[in-house]
Order: C-alpha cells, then sequence, then structure tokens
C-alpha cells in the first residue's frame, strides 16, 4: 500500500475515450500510466460502453496505439450483453441482433442463436450500435419485442464522437424503437448502468477496484451506482463547470487534470477539498467568492465544496487576477 492515490486500489477500470485516447490519438501520458500500475501489481480493466467492436479488436486497437491490453482484460456492452442475455435463457435461444457484426460474435459466442427475424421468435432482441442498421431491421425489432422478446440495450449514449462532430449512437437508434414502442428498453448494459464496472471487478476478482471516466453522465455514475470510488479525468467530455455542477449521483472520489493524478498522493485529488495551497474560498449565503493563484484543479476540487452544498456555479465570482483567468478558462 503506498500513499500515492493508485496505490489504494487493486484494480483499475478505464474508460477508453477521452480517458485512453482520443477519437483515434493515444492521450499522452496514457500508456505510461498503465504500465507503471502493472508494474505495480495493479489489475487493469478495460470498459468501454461500444458494441461495435470485439474485445480482442478493442485490445489491438490499443496495442497499436500503444498502451498494452489483453483480450480478456476488455469488457464491451456488446460482450457484457451477450453474457447477460445468457444468463437468463436457454442455451442455444434464438435472440434477434440489431447492431454490427461484433454484437452477433459475442451472442453466438455466448451459446445463443442470432437471427435477423420476428419470423424466428426471439426470445431477446439485442441491440447496440452499427452504422448499417436501418429500417428493416429496427422493424424486425419492434415487432419481436410487440410479441414478447426482453429488449436489452448494450447503452444508450446518444452520440458517438468523431473527427467531424458528434453523430447518432445508439442511444438515437434507441429513441426510434422506444417511440415506436411507447416503452423503454427493459435493460440497459452499459454505463451509466453499474453492469459493466461490477463484472469488470468480478472478472478481476478485485477487492477494491477504482473507476477511470472521462463523462460524470456515464463513467462516474456508473461508479456511484456500483459502489466504487471513481477519478475523474479533465482529458474528455466533462469540464469543470460539469463538476461543480455534478448532481449527488455524479459525483466523483477524485479529480485529476490526467492520468498522472494516479501517481500522486490521494489528498491532492479528493474532491471536495475543505483546503488547498494558493487557493482560498469564501462563502457569504448562496454566493461564494475565489481568491488565490495557484493549481486550477486545486481551485476546482476546493469550490466543489461549496457548489455541492448549494451555492449555484453562477453565484462563484472571483476576487484575484488568477482565479479571474481561471473560472473565465472554465466558462463561467
Ligand atoms: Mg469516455
Amino acid at each position: 500500500m503506498s500513499d500515492h492515490l493508485a496505490g489504494g486500489y487493486d484494480l483499475a477500470v478505464f474508460d477508453l475515450d477521452g480517458v485512453v485516447f482520443l477519437i483515434d490519438k493515444p492521450i499522452p501520458g496514457a500508456a505510461e500510466a498503465v504500465e507503471r500500475l502493472r508494474a505495480d501489481g495493479t489489475s487493469i480493466a478495460y470498459a468501454t460502453n461500444n458494441a461495435s467492436r470485439r474485445a480482442a479488436d478493442v485490445a489491438t486497437l490499443l496495442n497499436g496505439m500503444g498502451v498494452s491490453a489483453e483480450s480478456a482484460e476488455v469488457l464491451t456492452s456488446a460482450g457484457a450483453a451477450a453474457a447477460l442475455i445468457a444468463e437468463h435463457v436457454p442455451a442455444g435461444s434464438p435472440v434477434l441482433v440489431v447492431g454490427a457484426e461484433a454484437l452477433r460474435g459475442e451472442v453466438r459466442d455466448a451459446g445463443l442463436t442470432p437471427v435477423e427475424s420476428a419470423d424466428d421468435a426471439p426470445v431477446a432482441v439485442v441491440q447496440g450500435y452499427g452504422p448499417e442498421v436501418g429500417w428493416k431491421i429496427l422493424s424486425e425489432a419492434a415487432l419481436a419485442v410487440r410479441a414478447g422478446a426482453t429488449w436489452y440495450a448494450t447503452n444508450t449514449d446518444r452520440t458517438l464522437p468523431s473527427p467531424r462532430g458528434p453523430l447518432p449512437g445508439n442511444g438515437s437508434l434507441v429513441a426510434v424503437l422506444r417511440t415506436a414502442l411507447d416503452r423503454e428498453p427493459d435493460v440497459v448494459v452499459g454505463k451509466p448502468q453499474p453492469a459493466l464496472f461490477t463484472t469488470a471487478a468480478s472478472l478481476a476478482k478485485a477487492e477494491k477496484p477504482l473507476a477511470i471516466g472521462d463523462r460524470l453522465d456515464t463513467d462516474i455514475q456508473g461508479a456511484v451506482g456500483a459502489g466504487m470510488d471513481s477519478l475523474l479525468v479533465l482529458t474528455g467530455v466533462s469540464g469543470p463547470a460539469d463538476l461543480l455542477a455534478a448532481s449527488a449521483e455524479r459525483r466523483p472520489t477524485f479529480v485529476s487534470a490526467d492520468l498522472s493524478g494516479l501517481f500522486r498522493p490521494a489528498d491532492q485529488a479528493r474532491v471536495p477539498a475543505a483546503e488547498v495551497d494558493g487557493w482560498q474560498v469564501t462563502r457569504d449565503g448562496d454566493r461564494a467568492v475565489l481568491t488565490g493563484s495557484g493549481d486550477p484543479v486545486d481551485a476546482l476540487r476546493l469550490l466543489c465544496g461549496v457548489t455541492w452544498d448549494g451555492v449555484p456555479v453562477a453565484n462563484i465570482a472571483a476576487d484575484s487576477d488568477e482565479a479571474t483567468k481561471v473560472l473565465n478558462g472554465w466558462g463561467l
């Protein structure tokens, strides 16, 4: 046991996009962080909502970016969904697959029979993102669910990141069926549901897992739901203003600018912080004033103490040049 943050945990469960890589490029320091954790004896898992790649393909992608990964360390929402269905229906049961070939493969590997028509009497419909998903297969899914099949969604991410901007994700395609059927999916597997995290922890036989993510509304909420400590890194989607405004079920245990926070003392990342070097916050009712100077993430940790206790984010003011710069930098 060491006093650095990661030393308190036996498993690190990484989200991928915004944590380990950004779309198609590794985030600086990610490969080194994974190697250092391995050297310290910490188990590694990668948990992704993406259902369009198989675990082995994700491992290949990561290794290609210089981030070491084995297939067995990768848990996709497709793999977890197939495993979950297999737990609830007899082996060989027909399952209607709406999604990519990767999802079909996971269903087959789980001992189930992928089908493409409601006429095959599927016991379940599993829906994950696939670029070829269209009206025809969505119609079969609607018919199957209406006939009594259990509806599983691998995840409900509304958008997918792309170099050209956000594109419709599985949540947008789930919304098509939700509208047509006027009901919700029976089971959502991916984050913010806790299943990916709890499965990763049980596969690694971890007693003290740490979830690491870039999104409060998926990664951190999933970790809170799974009863796991979590680290928010500011290299992806959620930013300081989001953290200040986070509701109780979306609050991480730690925050750091990037993965290097794993190797600094835990108390320098814990959120909220009661006091930090260089910054002071004075509260007066539902208003707060930040003054001083120092590391912006320290100011953020300090301010969470007042915003999570009822001060609206809009009521934070600055009383030093550095404080003004930091608040402006966060869009406040
Ligand atoms: Mg992410």
